[in-house]
């Protein structure tokens, strides 16, 4: 599963937006290469930057490792997709998000057993894309899953598996082969022809495990708030207004002071702007910092705790539309614009920045989201 996970890197990090535009090949080379740094170090840079939190206790599982946030609360990282988190209630389980494939969510429930024998029965999609919502098949009619009424329509009627942020990613994994499959013909080195196929199995079995993906929409879905109240815990899921997507749900828990934030906050990383609705999107990290809370568990990167952060990334959000929008109006295309803006400034919050130039898929969006604001 480890070497699953460091082929899936592809898949793993397309939700969040790499920070500066280079050709496709080495694009990929860098996920991976991010992707493998991330799991061997345990993300020790930025767990620095975005986390003034002592380390959590750990149960380390075969695929996921949990973090201990809160009594029956567990950050589950290590899966392919996205992370998500465990909260065990007096009866049962809530699962906030389920990853990329049916086989990362088994094994997320396989490992769960390590904390608790009580049963998933309930699953919150905290956006419709893939990496948080390709899990949900495996559950049966016992368990309920729900979403924004946005995330359902998405995930019935956008045609999710031919469309960004899935497509670019398959494309990744399926690059990722043919680059391997080279290298180990051209390598000579018997070990590091040994690694690589190791690699290379790992990318094909994810290949595989996406070919059983049959896009389940939730069940049961709302639009502004939904308390739940399992045994003494009480959940809430909130509609703060679009950002990521038109239909992000924020988990939140009043008594415990956490807040789940999906991809509307990623911490010290840039999140997947493709399908971003960028003037809400700041407003919503307003109203998300105006609630009560110690602990942001994101779904990428770690834990943190600081209201700084978000703002951080308000300040990214606010700085690459407005540059954007003048090389629109001088006339540059969106994929020059992807090139020419510049968000080093902001390095300091977002250590993958290393030079000019933003994820383009994400530029393009802000024209077209533009294009959409000047026809209404
Ligand atoms: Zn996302």
């Amino acid at each position: 599963m480890r070497h699953q996970l460091l082929a899936a890197a592809g898949v793993l990090l397309m939700c969040s937006g790499w920070a500066r535009a280079a050709p496709v090949d080495s694009v990929i080379t860098e996920q991976f290469t991010r992707l493998r740094t991330y799991v061997e170090r345990g993300s020790a840079a930025l767990q620095t930057r975005t986390s003034s939190a002592a380390p959590f206790p750990v149960t380390q599982g075969k695929a996921y490792k949990f973090e201990k946030v809160a009594e029956g609360v567990y950050y589950a990282t290590g899966g392919v997709g996205s992370n998500n988190v465990v909260i065990v209630n007096d009866q049962d389980i809530l699962l906030v998000d389920d990853g990329t494939t049916p086989a990362t969510a088994r094994a997320l429930v396989e490992d769960i057993k390590l904390l608790t024998d009580k049963p998933v029965r309930t699953v919150v999609n905290t956006h419709f894309h893939y990496d948080h919502t390709f899990g949900n098949q495996v559950f049966g009619p016992e368990v309920e899953i729900i979403g924004h009424e946005y995330l359902r329509n998405a995930m019935l009627n956008f045609d999710v598996l031919h469309r960004e942020p899935y497509l670019t990613s398959m494309g990744t994994v399926s690059t990722r082969i043919a680059g391997l499959q080279k290298q180990i013909a051209d390598e000579k080195d018997v070990s590091r022809k040994a690694s690589l196929s190791k690699e290379l199995a790992a990318a094909e079995s994810v290949r595989e495990q996406l070919k059983e993906v049959k896009v389940t929409a939730p069940g049961r879905t709302y639009t502004t708030k939904l308390i739940l109240h399992k045994g003494r815990r009480e959940i809430q899921l909130l509609f703060l207004g679009r950002g990521h997507t038109g239909g992000d749900t924020f988990v939140y828990l009043p008594q415990e002071r956490i807040v789940c934030t999906g991809d509307m906050d990623e911490g010290a990383r840039v999140a997947y702007m493709g399908d971003g609705v960028f003037d809400e999107w700041i407003a919503s990290l307003d109203a998300l910092k105006k609630l009560d809370f110690q602990l942001v568990l994101p779904g990428h990167g770690v834990p943190f705790r600081d209201k700084a952060v978000i703002t951080a990334f308000q300040s990214y959000l606010s700085d690459i539309t407005s540059q954007v929008a003048a090389l629109r109006k001088q006339g540059v295309s969106p994929e020059d614009a992807a090139k020419r803006v510049d968000l080093t400034s902001h390095k300091k919050d977002f250590p993958d920045i290393q030079g000019p130039g933003a994820e383009p898929r994400g530029v393009r969006r802000i024209y077209q989201w533009m294009d959409e604001r000047e026809k209404r």
